[in-house]
């Protein structure tokens, strides 16, 4: 029998697991894509400068070889379309229902009741069978938007990074960025070009390095295109400069002194204003945070008509934004780049697993996942970019296609031994693995962050090599679950 499955999304994830499908022969499965277009979190930034920090080489399926890409660090539009020539290619979108999505799924013994209405309108919710279900929903997909007391008195006009008002013109106008993370340090340049005055509410300084962006030229593409071999050299270069250099200064090894000086050197080079120098200087260790990876963010900064303020903010007024000091910076526009609500993995859907067990009950204390993929008493479910599978130094699509393959080797298993559920005794036993490995990195102490829930679990993050989380991903599967 081929199972039925239901993948849920259609970004970076979700797409992986359709075309693996698909190359496999296997075409008795569904996306639900809530949105109207595919990309996921690629569809939803479209801020001005928004890009990806991770060569594109690299960023990008392992089984898709693609030479077209105009640059190093290719902005939003072509990460898009790459996603859209893969979807293409593969013949995937004749599988994606858009404007659907998913509000529950219940396991009923032998399989999945998904329950699905449009996004859209007031339709009635249905309900289809699966037997397998994909959640493949990202972590960064949810906008968070600070509780600030005051924030819907404001009289101008107000957005999320993530959903970029692109008709309100910013030209002259005088606006106000909260939040200093990898997002705004990408969309501030633009504005700060275009905006009369711009006032930066800095909460915590970031550790920011330079992003080595270059053009390829034509003869560079053709290069990759027909030299044998070479592309695939450059990405394995990438991918080993990442894993090897930037990994160690994570899990306190040889390179975080290294990774500190160059992002002093880098703020010292960019910034000759002590004053703002000293704004700009994080008190914990770099990677405790995202690191940041560009070289345009500093210069934005020491515009004449920028301002970066670190008093606190303590209201949001119709006239613009007070801070701790009694000032009121008066801003008609404001850019919210406080980032997404990372650690409710899942939370769009209500999952009910065996006897009706609530997953959301289940993960109160913070969501884990065997491998990130599978949760004991939830059979046949399977995560994509689930629990703890984030990282702040490698690429992530390099991360979903060790959990594709995973899920992959479980199909046979699934379809002949019945509904396979990931044992009690191998999750307590993963939950010990990653702790002890979680006591090496750096993001436990000294810093909050998206990777970790309020009470400081982190959650987000992968603690090892990316090489040993293939490893893992890799082993043959039966051992773990339970069948039946
Ligand atoms: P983020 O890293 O979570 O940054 C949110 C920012 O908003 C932080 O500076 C935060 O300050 C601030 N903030 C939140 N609540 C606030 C409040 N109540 N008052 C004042 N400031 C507040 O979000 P993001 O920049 O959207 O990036 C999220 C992740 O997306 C990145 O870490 C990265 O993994 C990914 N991303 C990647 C790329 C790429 O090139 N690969 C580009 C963009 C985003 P605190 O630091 O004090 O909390």
């Amino acid at each position: 029998m081929t199972p039925r499955i239901a993948i849920i999304g259609a970004g970076f994830g979700g797409l992986c697991m359709a075309i693996r499908l698909e190359r496999a022969g296997i075409t008795s499965y569904t996306v639900f894509e809530q949105a109207s277009g595919l990309g996921g979190t690629w569809r939803d930034n479209t801020y001005p400068g928004a890009g990806c920090d991770i060569p594109s080489h690299l960023y990008s399926y392992s089984f898709e070889k693609y030479t077209s890409w105009t640059r190093r660090y290719p902005g939003q539009p072509e990460i898009l379309g790459y996603l859209a020539h893969c979807t293409d290619k593969y013949d995937v979108r004749r599988k994606i229902r858009f404007d659907t999505a998913v509000t529950a799924a219940a396991f009923d013994g032998t399989g999945w009741r998904v329950t699905f209405r449009p996004s859209t309108g007031t339709a009635e919710p249905r309900v289809e069978e699966f037997d397998v279900v994909v959640a493949a929903v990202g972590q960064l997909n949810r906008p968070h938007l600070p509780d600030i007391p005051g924030r819907s008195t404001f009289d101008g006009v107000a957005f999320h990074s993530a959903r970029w008002n692109h008709g309100h013109d910013l030209t002259g106008r005088r606006v106000a960025v909260i939040g200093t993370g990898s997002s705004a340090a990408q969309f501030i340049p633009p504005v700060a070009e275009r905006a009369a005055r711009l006032t930066v509410f800095q909460r915590t300084p970031n550790w920011v390095i330079p992003k080595p962006d270059a053009e390829f030229s034509p003869r560079t593409q053709r290069a990759f295109h027909f030299v044998p071999g070479l592309q695939r050299l450059y990405r394995e270069w990438i991918y080993r400069y990442a894993e090897g250099t930037l990994y160690p200064a994570l899990a306190g090894g040889w390179s975080a002194d290294l990774l500190r000086k160059r992002a002093l050197g880098h703020l010292h080079a960019q910034v000759r204003d002590p004053a703002l120098r000293a704004k700009l200087t994080p008190d914990y260790p770099p990677g405790c945070k995202r690191v940041v990876i560009d070289s345009r963010f500093y210069p934005a900064l020491t515009r004449p008509n920028v301002e970066v303020v670190t008093d606190k903010i303590t209201r949001i007024a119709p006239g613009g934004v007070e801070t701790s000091d009694g000032r009121l910076h008066e801003v008609d526009t404001i850019v919210y780049g406080t980032g997404f609500r990372s650690t409710e993995f899942l939370a769009p859907v209500d999952f009910a697993g065996r006897d009706g067990r609530s997953l959301r009950e289940q993960w109160r204390e913070g969501a884990e996942a065997y491998l990130g993929i599978a949760v004991p008493g939830f059979p046949n479910l399977f995560l994509l970019y689930g629990p703890n599978t984030n990282l702040g130094h490698n690429s992530i699509v390099y991360m979903l296609e060790c959990q594709v393959e995973h899920i992959m080797r479980c199909l046979p298993y699934l379809t002949s031994r019945g509904p396979m559920e990931v044992r009690a005794e191998t999750m307590a036993a993963w939950r010990a693995q990653l702790a002890r490995a979680m006591d090496g990195m750096v993001w436990g102490e000294g810093c909050q962050s998206w990777y970790k829930t309020a009470t400081g679990r982190v959650t987000n993050n992968w603690p090892g090599p990316t090489t040993l989380y293939r490893r893992l991903t890799a082993r043959p599967p039966g051992g773990a679950y339970k069948f039946g």
